[in-house]
Formats: C-alpha cells, sequence, structure tokens
C-alpha cells in the first residue's frame, strides 16, 4: 500500500475514534512495573480479568523485589481466574527478579533492555514503552492490528515481528503512537474477526479485503 493511502486510512480512524493524542490504555496500571506485569499476564486473557487481580497483585507483591520473593502458591492463587496461571506465575516473578536484580528496581526504558526480560517480546515491550513510559520506538501487534492490517493490506505477513516492520515502512514516525490503539477499536467496534462490517466501515474505500470480496 502507498504512504499516502496508509495516511489516509490514519486520519480516518483518528477522527472516527476521537482518540486525542495519547494512546489509550485498556489494562489499568498505577507505575511502569505494573503495567509490565499486568501486559505479560494479558497473554490469551481478557483486559478485563487482568483488571479484576490488580489490585490484589499489587497490594500484596508491591514492588519487583516484592514479587520476585512471591510464594508460588500464593500467586498462583491470586492469578486462578485468568489463562495460564500457572505458567503465568512462573513467568512474572522471573520478570520481576530481572527488574529487581538486573536493572535495580526500575523497569528498563530501551527495547533492546525490555527483550531482555523473560516473558517480554516486541508486542509486550512496545505496549509498556508507549503505554508506560512515552516511548514510541515501534508498533505493537496484537490480534486486532494483525487482522486489520491484513484486510487492509497493510501487510501479507501472519508473523506479528514481521507485520511490525510493514507497518513501520508505510506509516511515518509520526503514526506509530496511535496505530495500535486505534486499530483495537477498529477491530473490535467494526472489522471484528467474524464478519466485519464493511458496509458501515469508513475505510473501506480503501481496503484491499473490501475490494476483493465485494468486487469493487
Ligand atoms: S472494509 Fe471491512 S475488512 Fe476492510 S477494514 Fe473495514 S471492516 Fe475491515
Amino acid at each position: 500500500m502507498r504512504r499516502d493511502d496508509a495516511c489516509a486510512i490514519y486520519r480516518a480512524l483518528a477522527t472516527e475514534y476521537a482518540a486525542g493524542k495519547e494512546p489509550r490504555t485498556f489494562i489499568h496500571f498505577e507505575n511502569p512495573f505494573q503495567s509490565l506485569i499486568l501486559t505479560i499476564l494479558s497473554a490469551q486473557t481478557t483486559d478485563r480479568a487482568v483488571n479484576e487481580i490488580r489490585e490484589t497483585l499489587f497490594t500484596r507483591y508491591p514492588t519487583p523485589e516484592a514479587l520476585a520473593s512471591a510464594d508460588r502458591q500464593d500467586l498462583e492463587r491470586i492469578l486462578h481466574r485468568i489463562g495460564l496461571y500457572r505458567t503465568k506465575a512462573k513467568t512474572i516473578k522471573a520478570a520481576a527478579a530481572a527488574v529487581a536484580e538486573e536493572f535495580g528496581g526500575r523497569v528498563p526504558s530501551t527495547m533492546e533492555d525490555l527483550l531482555t526480560i523473560p516473558g517480554v517480546g516486541r508486542k509486550t515491550a512496545n505496549i509498556v514503552q508507549s503505554h508506560a513510559l512515552g516511548i514510541h520506538e515501534g508498533i505493537a501487534v496484537d490480534t486486532h492490528v494483525k487482522r486489520v492490517s491484513r484486510r487492509l493490506g497493510l501487510t501479507d505477513h501472519t508473523d506479528a515481528d514481521r507485520i511490525e516492520r510493514d507497518l513501520m515502512a508505510v506509516f511515518p514516525g509520526a503514526c506509530w503512537k496511535m496505530i495500535n490503539s486505534l486499530f483495537i477499536l477498529h477491530g473490535r467496534n467494526v472489522c471484528k474477526a467474524r464478519n466485519p462490517a464493511c458496509e458501515r466501515c469508513i475505510v473501506r474505500a480503501r481496503c484491499r479485503y473490501f475490494r476483493e470480496t465485494k468486487g469493487v
């Protein structure tokens, strides 16, 4: 897709969702450490489920040091309503230990350092950077961003890292900050996984899926 078309899509979605200047956060957190841990926990579960355990988790374990030395069974009890809770209990303990031991108790700010933390891939690192640290070094690619990007024709890939590279190549850096929020909102409201509502979609004129399925 040409950059002009990509920018037109961006402007239309930004206007539609009145997203303002800050990325929309779907997980509630009070500091970068909470953002990091909750984003790791959010894999394969709902944001709502993660938000529901936040208070209990961080009242009991408010710092990286405290979480690193948490009792595994106690952690599993707190997390038991979210998917893969046993594995996640182990992972967030290891992530907290890395923050405590390798970074002096502060969540690091660079992509390179974030990727050394157990349980952190580019999506999590991008979300923590963007939402908690105000850094926009890349674009977080989740299931909504992946689906909307592929349908629009912004990428042909299925791998999140390659999709991110395609998006970073076609959108100017100034757009990176909001792409994740806008595509999530569009994916949840209109471009749903099953039965996308193309007839009321404001970017259908530039959408590959619409062209190919509606024959326009
Ligand atoms: S036209 Fe349809 S497939 Fe394309 S972005 Fe809109 S809702 Fe999604």
